[in-house]
């Protein structure tokens, strides 16, 4: 893996990625996908984030073994280009496709009313 691409979950506050990167090497194998075990809870509780982290946006990027490209999971409300942009170049991926979950949605989405 010449570009060594990182997996593992964030937050996107105040136009700031925290996050929790792992090589592929310490991922978890979950069926062909390759995880970082790395909770949201203890990243928000190890940086000190104030109140509870489900009213934040976040995401998670995996290893895609059978297509070996990256997924990143990301919530909608944080889904544009420079985010985006962002999370590929801290996470050191090349090649990744976009998805939503519903794991992945901070509380002002799932607030929201949605006809999916
Ligand atoms: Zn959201």
């Amino acid at each position: 893996m010449e570009n060594n691409p990182l997996i593992g979950p964030f937050f996107y506050l105040n136009r700031k990625l925290i996050f929790n990167a792992v090589p592929l090497s310490e991922g978890r194998e979950q069926a062909d996908k390759l995880d970082n075990s790395y909770g949201h809870d203890r990243l928000w509780d190890e940086n000190h984030l104030p109140g509870d982290y489900i009213y934040s946006p976040r995401g998670r990027v995996i290893w895609d073994r059978t297509n070996s490209r990256a997924i990143i999971y990301i919530d909608r409300c944080i889904n544009r280009p420079n985010v985006i942009k962002k999370i590929a170049d801290t996470f050191r991926l090349t090649d990744y496709e976009v998805r939503h979950d519903d794991h992945y949605r901070c509380r002002k989405c799932t607030g929201d009313i949605f006809d999916d």
